[in-house]
């Protein structure tokens, strides 16, 4: 077999982290190590004995990303051992001051700026000496902050449902954090989605390290455990382009060892609109359980003979949704012969032939399967089974098939 036959050692199925494709390729041969970074051995012997974890690196073929797809964060001890960022370095400082004034020019006069994973502060406290007018926050749930008096420190995890309606920011800072993150692209669309659904135009700043080099040269010293997912400069524009129309700007620094891209989010109205739906779907189905049941109580309280004609799959829904209990209502029947002695799911009743009908008719039949009521009303005149009051689920309460509006 030569080395690029496909097998299934080749082709894995697991999601990318940065486009959330399917299909990854081995980009190295799987291996176990221990933590490289945050592990902190105090000695020879603890060192040798620290457990060892899985490196399996993959490749995502439709965006090129790198990610170990056996990473658990469980594994690394983040909050214990907090990952000091270098922030001191000359280059790096330069680097800083850069992205300082780049961000300031997207920036109104008075902003209002988060940033997530601050660290101890330096990039925050530079925004708001050089635009004393904004408001200014870092969170970090690890980091010791120094605000110097310049911004807000929040010890907490950045969470886009609560803090994007709460703040309405005008920027949302993200520096190498997202490579650390399982399931980056999945956050910044959770940051999307609450932009839009709050009404808020929001812009993000990213920046993570990029891999651009390290797979040209065969450098492989940048995989290690607490590294579980490498951008690569397409990579990283694929999780900008899947999270916002509008990526305004990619930009490589750090001898393009960094890469870092501003979108802005807040302006996807579908998003809103699944979500309004759901919401409504949601209610209206609770609703329907109070009036449905409120409905069977008082079916009940008649004392008439009720039957249920269905007593699996949508039927079995339909019971067990609406607590349709045995004891209330025993009389379950099928036209299925084969299900006919079996016992409906969850609530137990015996489903029973529907010829039972003929000889001991209902009062009262509900027909949980609105769209097969005609068949079965077909079928029942077929079989001489007669019922005076047939009644069905529509829109949240139970309605007579008969007498009332419904598209069936
Ligand atoms: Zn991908």
């Amino acid at each position: 077999m030569s080395k690029f036959d496909l097998s299934e050692e080749l082709l894995h199925e697991c999601t990318c982290p940065a486009c959330g494709h399917h299909v990854a390729v081995p980009f190295m041969d799987r291996q176990q190590q221990p933590l490289a970074t945050l592990g902190w051995p105090g000695s020879e012997k603890e060192a040798q004995e620290m457990d060892e974890l899985p490196l399996a690196f993959v490749r995502c073929v439709n965006c090129g990303h790198v990610y170990n797809r056996e990473f658990t964060y469980e594994n690394v001890p983040y909050s214990e051992k907090p990952n000091l960022m270098f922030n001191r370095g000359n280059i790096w400082s330069r680097h800083l001051e850069r992205v300082c004034e780049l961000m300031l020019d997207y920036l109104p006069s008075e902003p209002l700026v988060a940033e997530i994973g601050c660290g101890e502060g330096h990039l925050l406290r530079a925004m708001a000496e050089r635009r004393p007018g904004g408001r200014y926050i870092g969170f970090d749930p690890n980091a010791s902050m120094n605000t110097g008096g310049l911004f807000e420190a929040r010890t907490e995890l950045f969470m886009p449902a609560r803090h994007v309606t709460e703040l309405s920011p005008n920027l949302v800072i993200s520096r190498h954090v997202l490579e650390h993150l399982v399931n980056p692209l999945g956050f910044l669309q959770s940051m999307a989605f609450a932009a839009s659904w709050a009404g808020v135009e929001t812009k993000v700043y990213i920046e993570v390290p990029c891999i651009d080099h390290a797979i040209k040269t065969g450098r492989t010293v940048d995989f290690y455990y607490e590294h579980n997912s490498h951008f690569t400069t397409e990579s990283f524009t694929r999780m900008l382009t899947r999270t916002s129309k509008s990526v305004e700007m990619l930009l490589h620094s750090y001898n393009r060892e960094v890469i870092s891209g501003l979108v802005r989010l807040g302006d996807s109205p579908s998003m809103v609109t699944y979500a309004k739906e759901a919401t409504r779907f949601r209610i209206g189905s609770r609703e329907a359980k109070e009036t449905v049941g409120r409905q069977l109580d008082e079916l009940a309280a008649t004392g008439q003979r009720v039957a249920i004609w269905g007593g699996t799959g949508k039927a079995a829904a339909f019971i067990n949704n609406y607590a349709v209990d045995a004891k209330r209502f025993p009389l379950v029947v099928d036209s299925d012969p084969d299900k006919v002695g079996t016992h409906v799911p969850g609530q137990g009743q015996m489903i029973r032939s529907r010829d039972l009908l003929r000889d001991a008719p209902a009062e009262v039949l509900i027909i949980p399967m609105q769209w097969r009521t005609r068949d079965i009303l077909n079928e029942m005149e077929r079989e001489q089974i007669q019922c005076p009051l047939v009644l069905i689920e529509h829109e949240g309460r139970l309605i007579n098939f008969e007498q009332d509006e419904h598209p069936y």
